[in-house]
């Protein structure tokens, strides 16, 4: 019986050894039948004994294993052994085991273990490497041995060998990438011409891992146009999906489960398609076809392909992997930022400023932190309801404080801001000026091209907006950017302490002194306790005179400018005990404590001489308003109620008017 042991390595054939009747024992030291001085073969390794005409192989415990055929041999287990056999002592060592003579067939089987010598570092690498070799040597067990086998073996090696190459290629490039729109292309890039096909596809599965959607498709030269996505065969995709193996066209003139609808459609010579599978998770479906080449995909591509699908599969993973890993990264810096401004803000806060102040900081900092040109704070009018610009930070364009900002006025549900106010619900518009809810005033708005708006509110009340105007990034605002933003302006409510609150909810926003609530309130409680111990006290009631027109010749936005200024000469006029209020849009009211009618009219004389006499100061032209007074007192305990007072005050009000304005007159109840 002529068996032979041929020992290979990367060089070629290195020695044989024949087979004849003894057994053979293998390793590392003298004495051993054959010696292998190889530091991965132990001492006594092996065995080669002949059986009942046959022969068996027997790892002696070695330390580095006895492979048979690329299977780790049991401890003292008998493997027999069959023509072709691939023996491996150490994972290092590799013999054939040949029962005849077979020089030819030897030396292919060298060639093919060349390619052992790339570095095979990924898993889908060696397992396709070890199952070509698998397919080599059992095709060399084959009886015949004539030119024919030869020849296939030949083209078979020949081509594994170009494969492993591709393969090994293919591996790295796409490995070595990590965004993963760059991987699929290069997947593509590669695989449409290693398989000679026409077009590729890779789809991958929607996060619910139901349904495949196409995320790249191209040709040999570029990417398909939207419409031809779909035109690739879906009974085969389905099917490779469906049972994880790697399907080709042939398949469905023979699988009546394989409807071939679009491959008729779209006129599919012949496809493959192979699931992407990862960590036992399917992802999607890497797929080829040819359409006018007579390429046609066989069996004989299974394998080859099914490995290139396996190291996309490794690389779509990654690489989506390191995707979620950047985006839970940004979350994480946008979240630091963001703390970041929080904090800072309820410092700043917290070193005890004014309103005025607040906004400034909260509003400064928004625009820092989301990126903005500018922005601007919108507070409501205690007295009429209207939201007004208060404050305007950034990059605000030239000509903006020639059209004061405070000219804007906008009613609950007007425009985006009114909108925000009325609703409680922030607002991201990302067409700006374009908006159709954009309330449009002032030409100058045209450059707005982002708006991002959050309601402010202290406690339950909405007391104005924030205003954060274009991106300098130019992006759109994102939910993520409202979210901050609302963070920002919740930290208002939140930081401005009680004392503060207090004063936000009692002082008009545009003249500095009481709201009319506060007046009220304020009314009442001097009023009862002047009345309980008899002490004088008036009540002055103060209206500017024929200000409709005055607005109508200079304009509200002066119009303010005059109410705050009147107020302000109000209030440096009266005593500190003394109460002014905004009654109502130009309306005034004054509480005189411990002041009785002789005094209240002096008083009252006093200030309409005053207002009269004063010039108000404006880029337009010096000017110049009146003033009428109604005056009602507390004497001898009448009237009765804070109401009656009031009723009075102003019947003396309507008095000063009627008898032609920039008077002061008295209630005759009171005279
Ligand atoms: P008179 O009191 O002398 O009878 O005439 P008037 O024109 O002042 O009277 P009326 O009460 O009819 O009009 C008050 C006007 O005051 C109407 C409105 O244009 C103006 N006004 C009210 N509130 C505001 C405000 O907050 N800002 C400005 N600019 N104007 C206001
Ligand atoms: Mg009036
Ligand atoms: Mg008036």
């Amino acid at each position: 019986m002529g068996a032979s042991l041929v020992m290979v390595t990367e060089r070629g054939v290195e020695q044989s050894w024949p087979l004849e009747g003894q057994k053979l024992t293998v390793g590392r030291e003298e004495g051993n039948g054959i010696v292998l001085p190889n530091a991965w073969v132990s001492r006594r390794h092996a065995t080669f004994r002949p059986n009942g005409g046959g022969w068996f192989l027997t790892d002696e415990g070695s330390t580095h294993f006895t492979y048979h055929n690329k299977t780790v041999l049991k401890e003292r287990q008998e493997q027999k052994l069959t023509h072709g056999d691939h023996v491996c002592f150490g994972g290092k060592v590799s013999f054939v085991f040949l029962e005849r003579e077979d020089a030819a067939a030897v030396q292919k089987v060298i060639d093919s273990l060349k390619p052992r010598e790339a570095p095979a570092s990924k898993d889908s690498y060696a397992n396709f490497l070890a199952k070509q070799m698998d397919s080599v040597f059992s095709s060399l067990k084959d009886r015949s041995s004539d030119a024919t086998l030869v020849e296939q073996l030949n083209d078979r090696v020949s081509r594994s060998v170009a494969e492993l190459r591709c393969l090994y290629e293919v591996g790295n490039a796409i490995n070595a990438e990590t965004e993963l729109d760059k991987v699929l292309e290069l997947i593509l890039t590669y695989i449409i011409p290693a398989t000679n096909a026409e077009r590729g596809f890779i789809m991958l599965l929607d996060p619910q891992g139901k349904e495949l959607r196409t995320v790249l498709a191209r040709d040999r030269d570029q990417g398909l146009s939207s419409d031809e996505l779909t035109t690739f065969s879906k009974s085969i995709a389905r099917r490779a999906l469906e049972t994880g193996k790697t399907i080709v066209s042939k398949d469905t003139a023979s699988d009546p489960d394989i409807s071939s609808k679009s491959i008729l459609d779209y006129q599919i010579r012949s496809a493959i398609c192979a699931p992407l599978v990862a960590r036992g998770k399917p992802l999607g479906t890497l797929y080829v076809d040819a359409k006018e080449s007579l390429k046609e995909f066989g069996t004989k591509d299974v394998d080859f392909f099914t490995a290139l699908a396996n190291q996309s599969a490794i690389a779509v993973y990654n690489s989506k992997l390191m995707s979620e890993l950047r985006d839970a990264n940004r979350d994480l810096t946008r979240r630091v930022t963001e703390l970041k401004a929080l904090f800072e803000v309820s410092q700043r806060l917290n070193m005890g400023t004014d309103l005025k102040g607040v906004l400034e900081t909260i509003l400064d900092k928004s625009i820092e932190v989301l990126g903005a040109e500018r922005g601007s704070i919108m507070l409501f009018d205690e007295g009429t309801d209207i939201l007004r610009v208060r404050l305007l930070r950034g990059d605000v364009p030239a000509g903006a404080d020639e059209a004061s900002p405070t000219a804007i006025g906008l009613r609950r549900g007007e425009g985006i801001a009114g909108k925000v106010a009325e609703t409680g619900q922030g607002i991201i518009s990302n067409r700006g000026f374009q908006d159709p809810l954009f309330k449009k005033m002032v030409a100058r708005e045209r450059d707005i091209r982002q708006i991002l708006c959050v309601p402010l509110r202290i406690q339950e009340n909405v007391i104005g907006v924030i205003n954060l105007i274009n991106q300098k990034s130019n992006e759109d605002f994102s939910p993520d950017d409202l979210r901050l933003l609302q963070s920002l302006a919740s930290q208002a409510a939140v930081t401005i302490d009680n004392n503060r609150l207090y004063n936000l909810s009692i002082y008009d926003g545009l003249t500095g002194v009481f709201v009319h609530r506060h007046f009220q309130r304020e009314l009442l409680k001097s009023f009862d306790t002047a009345r309980r111990y008899g002490r004088d006290f008036s009540l002055l009631l103060i209206d500017i005179d024929h200000f409709k027109r005055f607005n109508d010749t200079y304009g509200h936005q002066i119009g303010d400018l005059v109410l705050a200024e009147v107020a302000g000469l109000f209030k440096r006029t009266a005593r500190t005990s003394d109460i002014v209020a905004r009654y109502g849009g130009e309306e005034f009211a004054m509480i005189l404590p411990e002041t009785a009618i002789p005094g209240a009219r002096a008083f009252a004389e006093r200030l309409r001489a005053l207002v009269e006499a004063t010039v108000i100061q404006s880029r337009s032209a010096p000017l110049h308003v009146t003033i009428s007074i109604g005056v009602a007192s507390l004497s001898s305990g009448h009237p009765a109620t804070k109401d009656e007072l009031i009723k009075q005050a102003d019947a003396a009000l309507y008095e000063a008017k009627r008898s032609g304005r920039n008077k002061v007159v008295c209630s005759a109840a009171t005279e």
